[in-house]
């Protein structure tokens, strides 16, 4: 490994990449120039999104006063008349059942999100539309207008036509102040539209055990308003300088590295990536994935969805390295996922940010928090552990998936739409 070689590279990926985005073709292209300057040959390999079209929304107070509220359209949530629909407005807090029982005929608002359970019972009391929020209360007027567009991902049987748009938690605030009696809602859109997001895919054979594959992951994107350096700049780079080490030390075992697309809008990529290579699936012996490494502060976390005695053995070379980790057992909320799913042991690296700490998902996320040295050393001991794995006599990880994560999968599957 090069010293800070990692940290230059993210220094040119450290740029907005918004799934299914211009932007993270662009970082695609970085990814596989990367690889190739290496010797290491790598592919784009695209896959469909669901992009929904949103061509008109717009939120307004329409009394006692009258004022216009900036707002994104959630995609797949529905539509209105193209005039909107003008109704009493309700806050229903974080959509506890308590504040639900009187919504009939009323547009809410919600400040705890709007999950498929809560979207169902607002159907059924007879809501006409929603509101919700995104950002933090303390945020600026600068940040009214930063609010993402993003879709809904609603079951299958939920066929309902429920409108939904997002705002800023302080424009709520504002909204809230001005005690609206009626607001109007427009949203219009196109809600079956796709897009196309790309993984990046490279390979060194072993020149050993070839058949058998240790397949490295983390995802590229980021979202809005994000140049997702720490989340997950930090990852595409560490599975990078992992690639670095076995192009210059051949690997007994395949090598496959996966920079996944569209994880930030429900692990799309490696989803797709496990479709596309479903036949393929049962030669990997461990997907060993990275979601956020290499910042100062925080929790270094090791998450196990293979064998305990993989993730014990971490714990160790950790400790051998000067690396605590903390640890869980099951289905993390990253790439692992995908793969742990489809019945390949898989297992996550990730740094947690410690208490009122840094932020992800914000254009707090540079790469400002993210240290050299401390990505050096991540990087050292990612290498370091996948080769014990890599290079092992015999292979080392039983194919037999946790408990913690045979009693989760198919909610889990549910959960994020895969199938
Ligand atoms: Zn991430």
């Amino acid at each position: 490994m090069n010293k800070h070689s990692a940290y230059r590279f993210l220094e040119k990926l450290a740029f907005e990449r918004v799934s299914g985005s211009e932007k993270e073709l662009e970082a695609a292209h970085l990814l596989v120039d990367e690889c190739r300057s290496m010797g290491v040959d790598a592919v784009i390999e695209p896959f469909s999104i669901p992009a929904p079209a949103v061509t008109d929304v717009r939120l307004e107070i329409t009394s006692p006063i009258q004022q216009e509220i900036y707002c994104t359209g959630v995609g797949r949530t529905g539509q209105t008349p193209e005039e909107g629909i003008e109704a009493p407005f309700v806050y229903i807090y974080g959509g506890e059942d308590e504040y639900i029982t009187d919504v009939k005929g009323k547009i809410v608002l919600s400040t705890g999100g709007m999950k498929p359970e809560l979207r169902k019972k607002l159907v059924e009391a007879g809501a006409l539309g929603y509101i919700t929020t995104w950002g933090g209360y303390y945020d600026d007027e600068t940040m009214k207008t930063q609010v993402p567009h993003r879709f809904a991902r609603l079951p299958k049987d939920d066929t309902s036509n429920f409108p939904g748009v997002m705002i800023n938690l302080y424009t709520a605030k504002q909204l809230l102040q001005a005690h609206p009696e009626t607001v109007r809602l427009v949203l219009r859109q196109d809600k079956d539209a796709k897009g196309e997001s790309r993984n990046v895919v490279a390979e060194i054979r072993g020149t050993q055990k070839p058949e058998e594959v240790v397949l490295f992951s983390a995802h590229y994107d980021s979202v809005e308003f994000s140049n997702g350096a720490w989340d997950n700049g930090t990852g595409s780079v560490t599975i990078m300088e992992i690639l670095r080490y076995y192009a210059a030390n051949p690997p007994k075992r395949t090598v496959r590295f996966v920079w996944c697309g569209s994880e930030e809008i429900g692990l799309m990529g490696s989803w797709a990536y496990c479709k596309q290579h479903a036949d393929e699936l049962k030669n990997i012996i461990l997907n060993i994935n990275f979601d956020m490494t290499g910042v100062l502060m925080g929790n270094n976390g090791m998450f196990g969805s293979c064998d305990k005695s993989v993730i014990d053995y971490g714990v160790f070379m950790g400790k051998v390295h000067g690396i605590h980790f903390q640890t869980r057992m099951g289905l993390m909320p990253s790439d692992s996922t995908s793969f742990a799913c489809s019945d390949v042991p898989a297992m996550s690296f990730g740094t947690m940010t410690p208490k009122g700490g840094a932020e992800i998902h914000s254009r707090r996320d540079t790469i400002d928090n993210v240290d050299p040295d401390e990505l050096d050393q991540i990087c050292a001991f990612a290498t370091a552990f996948s080769a014990e794995i890599v290079n092992a006599k015999i292979n080392v990880v039983p194919r037999a998936l946790p408990k913690e994560v045979t009693d989760e999968k198919e909610k889990m599957k549910t959960l994020l739409g895969l199938e």
